[in-house]
């Protein structure tokens, strides 16, 4: 396997030879109507620990600020719109973050309200709650503090969106019984509509990739009058696609990764979306 700085070099090539068909692609796209609804999602912005899931501030802006000159940054509300509507003649992204992190707090946050940036913000409730760190964190040993209530209270205020990621963080494809899934999927909702008194529409599953999520798992979130869940795994949202299974895309602060992602990589374009409403729709 390469090693990731042997791979960025490979993936700039791979770019620059790619580019003309992407370019090509992009305007048949929208003479289509058929413009992809990405969706990001970020773990934590901060200057100090970085880990694999933190990008500096300043890159996180440099990033923003790019997303802004090319696309219409829109709520997940809006996304979702776009692909139900199955036609879309508009490059279009959504920035979501996960886990909720406190050091997003310090200036990531604030920057976008500043600049009237939507995001939706997904958080793990029992975290919240208790500030216990996460166990994805204390395994690399160092142990990140989750945002508080009252930081939760004051985004919602500011019109953030905040979504639920599970009360305890867990593999929701590991839980097998209808309970402990309700527990964690449902139970992550009230909890959060309880210390905001506003509902939550939106769910983000821990870890994200296939292998986490079940059927099972979207026909509790769907039953529980969730608007939308967002996968992790990386793929593209196409008009038409089920509007209720967003697939985001990780927002890497390596620039060739994040670029080559958000000017459609033809290969990922191709990836099947296993999760068929009609499985997890009827089954009342
Ligand atoms: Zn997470």
């Amino acid at each position: 396997m390469l090693t990731d700085s042997l791979k960025t070099p490979a993936l700039g090539i791979y770019y620059l030879a790619t580019l003309p068909q992407r370019q090509k692609a992009a305007t048949e796209r929208e003479k289509k109507r058929q413009v992809p609804i990405m969706m990001l999602f970020y773990h934590r912005v901060a200057d100090q620990k970085p880990n694999g899931w933190t990008i500096s501030n300043a890159n996180f802006r440099s990033q923003i600020k790019w997303l802004r000159q090319r696309f219409d940054i829109v709520s997940l509300e809006e996304g979702q719109r776009r692909i139900a509507a199955e036609e879309n003649d508009r490059p279009t992204v959504c920035i979501t973050f996960d886990d909720g992190y406190a050091d997003n707090y310090d200036e990531a946050i604030p920057w976008l309200l500043e600049n009237d940036i939507p995001f939706t913000y997904f958080v793990a409730s029992d975290h919240v709650q208790s500030g216990e760190p996460f166990e994805h964190d204390i395994a690399e040993g160092c142990p990140l503090a989750p945002n508080s209530v009252e930081q939760l209270r004051e985004m919602a205020a500011a019109g953030v969106e905040i979504g639920a990621h599970s009360r305890t963080h867990a593999d929701l494809a590991k839980l097998t019984s209808e309970e402990a899934l309700y527990d964690e999927i449902v139970g992550s909702k009230r909890d959060i509509e309880a210390f905001l008194d506003r509902p939550v529409h939106y769910f983000a599953f821990p870890f994200g990739l296939p292998e986490n999520m079940s059927t099972d798992a979207f026909r509790v979130a769907f039953q529980a009058g969730f608007w939308g869940v967002c996968s992790a795994y990386g793929g593209y949202n196409l008009p038409g696609d089920d509007s209720f299974h967003l697939q985001r895309i990780h927002a890497d602060p390596e620039w060739a990764r994040f670029r080559n992602w958000l000017t459609i990589d033809p290969r990922k374009l191709r990836r099947k979306n296993q999760f068929k409403p009609g499985d997890y729709r009827d089954r009342f």
